[in-house]
């Protein structure tokens, strides 16, 4: 006879091999609602569609923001999540930056919680893990109301399993570096809203069309910030680099995470403006690579700037960043030792 469990895992299996990042979810989602001044009590209920007004305030004015953040299994079978603490207080501060009804730090990190504790079998073992999507959308059903905030909305939880961000090889990226665009208005950049992203994908596209590029850096004013969904960083043998924080760009967890594990592995941190002719210059012997919680970090082999190509390093994936990337997972994996107390046991 087979269990559930065991067909949970089998298919976790499958998800984490075979099927592309993101595109399989749990089969529990946990949704609370803001109505009439005041949020529901969440509910775990099944993985499935929902049921939305078309005149919904997110549909036509963007009222959305989220978080992305992961679970991870230890080799003694627990689960921890990943510096919750972060996560749920910047989904409390794009809430607030998009004037939409704030759930709160504690009831996302509560739902979070609530619902990975009860999908604990769908966390994979390292180097997979759960990718967490905590989604806060806009419910107000009124086109009318395109000057004013939802005054109600949804706050829900999905998961979705996922492997290592390089099941395919470490391929080093392919970036464009752009001095003409911003990613987005300079004043929510540190926001996590669909908008955001939305307002980037036409700079992207025509970068994958143009140069084969696989993201775009964007340095409006000669102020290298970000790309369209990671940090960036430059790294040698001494010391690392990157843009101390602004309203403009996204302040990454693990941008966060990384520098305080640098500082422990003994690389000196500066943070502060960064500009193109120094970027050019520092990668000719030096490393630079992009952050995030999907990727950790992931290595820059080219830099594409007014038509000509850069190559970062020996153009691979650096060693620096990848002993970067080590120590991190390790910390989540429980390998290396979490003195930051960023690990959190889901129950
Ligand atoms: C989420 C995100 C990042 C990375 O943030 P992490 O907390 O490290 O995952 C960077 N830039 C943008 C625009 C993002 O949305």
């Amino acid at each position: 006879m087979t269990t559930q469990t065991q067909d949970v895992s089998a298919f976790v299996r499958d998800a984490i091999q075979n099927k592309p990042f993101g595109s399989v979810y749990a089969d529990k989602m946990i949704v609370a609602n803001f109505k009439d001044g005041a949020w529901s009590e969440a509910q775990i209920i099944p993985f499935g569609d929902f049921k939305l007004s078309p005149a919904a305030h997110v549909l036509h004015y963007g009222s959305e923001c989220f978080e992305g953040m992961k679970a991870h299994r230890l080799d003694n079978g627990e689960v921890v999540l990943f510096r919750i603490d972060r996560h749920a207080q910047r989904m409390a501060n794009s809430a607030d930056g998009l004037c939409l009804p704030n759930p709160g730090k504690e009831r996302v990190a509560d739902m979070v919680r609530s619902i990975v504790s009860a999908c604990k079998d769908w966390v994979p073992e390292h180097p997979g893990s759960l990718y967490i999507r905590p989604t806060l959308i806009g419910t107000l059903n009124s086109i009318g109301a395109a000057a004013s905030p939802s005054t109600e909305a949804m706050f829900y939880v999905i998961l979705s399993p996922v492997g290592s961000y390089f099941r395919g090889g470490v391929k080093p990226l392919r970036i464009l570096l752009d001095d003409d665009h911003m990613r987005t208005s300079p004043e929510t950049g540190f926001i996590k809203t669909g908008g955001n992203y939305a307002a980037a994908l036409g700079h992207i596209a025509k970068a994958r069309k143009q140069y084969q590029a696989d993201q775009v850096l964007f340095a409006p004013n000669n102020d290298i910030q970000e790309t369209g969904a990671a940090n960036f960083f430059l790294i040698n043998d001494k010391k690392l680099i990157t843009r101390d924080l602004s309203n403009a760009f996204l302040p990454g967890v693990t941008r966060d995470s990384l520098i305080n594990a640098a500082k422990k592995m003994g690389y000196e941190i500066e943070e502060r403006r960064i500009t193109v002719e120094e970027t050019l210059e520092f990668v000719k012997t030096g490393e630079a690579f992009l952050s995030g919680t999907a990727a950790i970090v992931a290595g820059i082999g080219t830099l594409i700037y007014k038509d000509q190509e850069y190559q970062v390093g020996n153009g691979e994936f650096g060693e620096h960043s990848m002993k970067l990337r080590s120590f991190l997972q390790h910390v989540q994996c429980g390998k290396q030792a979490d003195e930051w107390g960023w690990l959190e046991q889901v129950d």
